[in-house]
């Protein structure tokens, strides 16, 4: 049996930054903590790999630079109601094979110091607060016991298990191929979404990627649970007429399914001693992003860490108000609350204000890259949002009054 200060498990983008930020704060940490891992990299993770730039700032700015093949974006195709809309900004953030990029991450965490336990697969965790080790985590590689476990252990988390958080409301589920591209495609250097399908809690997507050299496109469907009455529309199905439209047979590719959980502002993710980050607690419920937030929740879950280790405080009560506070949890809040706009009965003026306003979309790229969003692209974004929810309701009224005097 080991007894460390951290264990962080969970070698994903959550993890791996938690480790790679912690260190940063910290060099000394560094045989003090270990990170568990129940694969052996490079391992696959279903993801369609795209980052915003805000992910690569991040690690840059602890000296970071990942370097793996990737397929650079410039902004999003967004298409609903039978339209589209295309809108750029420069560079805005990448697509990666998950494969690649998490194994690169590990790498330079290993580099500087890291100690990554593959093939560890933890299975029982207990708190017991009498001893100076107060947590116990059972894995196939062995006992440690520690004073700080992290659960960067994703959707699946055993960790969020272990301290009884439930699974959460804002469950999705994502469905995705790769296929040769088609010459129908927007061009690759965009994003795109597509939620022409209103019946879909959700959208299309199509993210131009790189496998083994060659040009490809990662297809998918993702689906944000709803609780309407007659169920949810079958994703396989949704991809199937998808791919059908455009002439491909979707029994012809390899389909990789898996859940997703987004984050609830309401909901605590730590106890003493433990703490939730990256998908454990939970990610964006509008498009299932997780990659940059993961890194972002290292980054502060990292930083805490030494602080509190320092303080000799673990009781970690205002864990999730430092989230909430931070960057990424004021992203997650917002996005949140975004839920019903765009996935509830606002749902067609918002795709029609979407594809009227493109500086507003541009606002959300800027956002996805990191970038200054610019004051007068706020001012005008904001004033034409406020514009727009102003028309919408007077329509509302007017038509209920038409409605009453019938
Ligand atoms: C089909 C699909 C497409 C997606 N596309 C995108 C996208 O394009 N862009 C984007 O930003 N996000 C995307 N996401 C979401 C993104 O993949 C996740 O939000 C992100 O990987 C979360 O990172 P994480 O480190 O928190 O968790 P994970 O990446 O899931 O990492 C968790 C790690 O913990 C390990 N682990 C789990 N249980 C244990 C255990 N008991 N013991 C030890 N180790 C354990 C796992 O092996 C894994 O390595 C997609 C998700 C899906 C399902």
């Amino acid at each position: 049996m080991r007894e460390l200060d951290v264990v962080i498990v969970g070698g994903g983008p959550a993890g791996i930054a938690t480790a790679l930020f912690a260190l940063h704060a910290d060099r000394d940490l560094a045989n003090r903590m270990v990170v568990l891992e129940k694969a052996t990299y490079p391992r696959e993770k279903f993801c369609a790999g795209g980052v915003g730039m805000r992910a690569d700032n991040l690690l840059a700015s602890i000296g970071l630079r990942i370097d793996v093949p990737s397929v650079w974006v410039s902004g999003v195709a967004f298409a609903a109601g039978g339209k589209s809309v295309e809108v750029r900004d420069g560079t805005i953030g990448r697509v990666v094979r998950r494969k690649q990029f998490d194994h690169e991450l590990a790498r330079a965490a290993a580099d500087r110091g890291a100690q990554i336990i593959e093939g560890a697969r933890v299975t029982r965790v207990e708190v017991d607060r009498s001893r100076p080790h107060p947590v116990r985590v059972e894995t196939s590689r062995g006992e440690f016991r520690c004073k700080v476990l992290i659960g960067a252990d994703g959707v699946g988390s055993q960790v969020r298990r272990a301290l009884g958080v439930p699974g959460g409301t804002f469950r999705a589920q994502a469905l995705e191929l790769d296929t040769e591209p088609l010459d129908d495609d927007f061009d690759r250097d965009l994003l795109v979404f597509d939620v022409n399908r209103r019946d879909l809690n959700g959208y299309y997507w199509e993210f131009p990627t790189v496998i083994d050299n060659r040009q490809m496109v990662c297809r998918g469907v993702y689906l944000l649970k709803s609780n309407r009455p007659e169920g949810d529309v079958e994703i396989r199905d949704v991809l199937s007429d998808e791919l059908a439209r455009r002439g491909l047979d979707i029994d012809n590719f390899r389909q990789k399914r898996f859940g997703e959980r987004g984050f609830e502002q309401h909901r605590a993710y730590a106890t003493a001693n433990v703490l939730l980050c990256g998908e454990a607690a939970g990610i964006d419920p509008i498009t299932g992003e997780g990659i940059a937030q993961a890194i972002q929740y290292g980054a502060v879950a990292g930083r805490y860490v030494v602080e509190k280790l320092d303080a000799r405080d673990l009781a970690f009560d205002d864990w999730t108000r430092t989230v909430h506070r931070r960057h990424v949890g004021v992203d997650l809040r917002f996005r949140s609350l975004g839920v019903p706009l765009f996935y509830g009965a606002y749902r067609p003026p918002v795709e029609q204000f979407l594809l009227n306003n493109p500086q507003f979309v541009q606002v959300g790229l800027r956002h996805f890259a990191g970038k200054p969003w610019g004051t007068s692209a706020v001012v005008s974004a904001t004033s034409r949002a406020a514009w727009y929810a102003m028309k919408a309701v007077i329509a509302g009224r007017a038509h209920h009054a038409a409605e009453m005097a019938k």
